[in-house]
């Protein structure tokens, strides 16, 4: 039953129970949830009243939920409950969601795989083959989403692919919209100028109800848009970019022959500056913001924290020492130096450059063609045995078809298409700004239909 026949037959009491019920069983063995929030889904239950009046909703652990232990994944929060909703928990209540639970992610959402989980933690498995990882960092969200057999959508996020990357490996609908047209208020941050809340779904067509909800301008996100989406547009001509399907011939031969089928034209375009740079901008900007981020830390104000013995200095470095992890830690490193003096004008401001040069490519390309589709991800989701076999640097070149439309601020839809080896497969279609109803029109029409 998807979320539209949910509302028809209204048996809203009973669903919420069962998708609780389904929730805790899976989670022995699957890992999708850090926490399950029974008693607070049974409670607002009771109440809900409007738009969205009893669907259950999964919300990605590092997005705040007043009273809910909300730790983005990471040991060093573990304990934080914050005393507020998040502006999007806050609209989805009061429009009669039932929240049931915080869903497992990389640590702040450093990660491709959902492998690089705080230390108090579990990795989730891919649902369709539980040997093979969820993708991540939202892999907890993507991963119940394509488990459950009941009405539910996962509210999530995305940096760099942190959406797009775990639907597609999980075979779901996944949408990052466009930079600041969700408020990021109440989001426990990983890089903030590339940071946006989005939606995963099992249809497509189950997104807009819930972005119409959680959009829109918030003051107290100071980079929160003013505008509205856009009017949705008929997509008449797509660009295939070249480089991007050249590892996936057959992904490109049967979308063809799905745009012949609709009657939407295509032609082939490269982007050299986002093919050959956006890796490398990506990464310098996303950790020099993320070390900064990460800095309030310290086992005082939020989550983890034990008895000062000695200076502020030594407990600081024992908490966070003990509680980040590997990659996290690596990342206050790398992030650190690429902010330094003297290091500066080299990495972190020449990356803010070629951002802009990324930016006005794909502007280019949005004069000539209404949206651009890629394969989302180079792969389907790999075995935990291959993962663990991946550098650092390999594990950041996963993202190289992700990290375009997120340094550009661009709405991009990853849309389950094909099979391969029984796993699933994605495109993903990128718009302009703010074109979200015509990249979720064109999602619906080539959205894999046997599911
Ligand atoms: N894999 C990317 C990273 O590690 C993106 C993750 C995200 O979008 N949060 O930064």
């Amino acid at each position: 039953m998807n979320i539209q026949e949910h509302f028809k037959k209204g048996k809203k009491e009973e669903t919420v129970k069962a998708i609780i019920k389904e929730a805790k069983e899976c989670n022995k063995q699957y890992n999708f949830f850090n926490t399950i929030t029974e008693n607070l889904a049974v409670r607002q239950i009771k109440t809900a009243k409007g738009k969205l009046a009893g669907l259950p909703i999964s919300v990605k652990d590092n997005i705040c939920v007043q009273g809910v232990e909300s730790t983005a994944g990471s040991a060093i929060l573990t304990g934080y409950k914050p005393i507020f909703n998040a502006t999007v928990i806050q609209k989805l209540m009061n429009e009669g969601a039932a929240i049931i639970g915080k869903t497992s992610q990389d640590e702040f959402g450093f990660g491709s795989f959902n492998v690089n989980i705080g230390l108090d933690k579990k990795i989730p498995k891919n649902p369709h083959d539980p040997t093979r990882v969820t993708g991540g960092s939202s892999g907890g969200s993507a991963g119940f989403t394509a488990y459950t057999k009941h009405p539910h959508v996962a509210i999530a996020e995305s940096t760099g692919g942190s959406i797009s990357c775990p639907a597609a490996f999980c075979g779901v609908a996944g949408l990052t919209p466009t930079y600041g047209l969700v408020s990021r208020y109440g989001l426990i941050d990983y890089a903030n100028s590339l940071d946006k809340i989005g939606i995963i779904a099992k249809k497509v067509s189950e997104i807009q109800p819930v972005l119409d909800i959680i959009k829109g301008h918030d003051e107290k996100d100071p980079t929160s848009l003013k505008q509205e989406i856009q009017k949705f547009k008929q997509v008449k001509k797509v660009a295939l970019v070249k480089e991007a399907f050249k590892n996936q011939p057959l992904l490109k031969k049967q979308l063809i022959e799905k745009l012949n089928e609709l009657q939407i034209k295509y032609e082939e375009i490269s982007l050299p500056v986002t093919e050959k740079y956006s890796l490398q901008t990506y990464y310098i900007i996303a950790m020099a913001e993320a070390s900064t981020n990460l800095a309030k830390y310290c086992g005082m104000r939020y989550g983890y924290e034990e008895a000062v013995k000695d200076s502020y200095d030594s407990y600081f470095t024992k908490i966070r020492s003990k509680r980040f992890n590997k990659e996290s830690k690596r990342r206050i490193i790398l992030g650190t130096f690429a902010r330094m003096a003297g290091y500066r004008d080299q990495y972190y401001l020449k990356a803010m450059q070629v951002r802009t040069l990324i930016i006005e490519e794909y502007k280019k390309a949005f004069k000539k063609d209404d949206v651009i589709i890629t394969p989302t991800m180079p792969c389907i989701a790999p075995k935990f045995s291959e993962v663990n076999k991946l550098t650092p640097l390999q594990h950041y070149q996963m993202d190289i078809l992700t990290v375009g439309p997120n340094l550009a601020g661009l709405p991009h839809l990853s849309v389950p298409f094909t099979l391969q080896e029984n796993m699933p497969l994605a495109v993903q279609i990128i718009g302009d700004h703010l074109t979200e109803y015509t990249i979720l029109n064109l999602g619906e029409q080539i959205e894999r239909s046997s599911k």
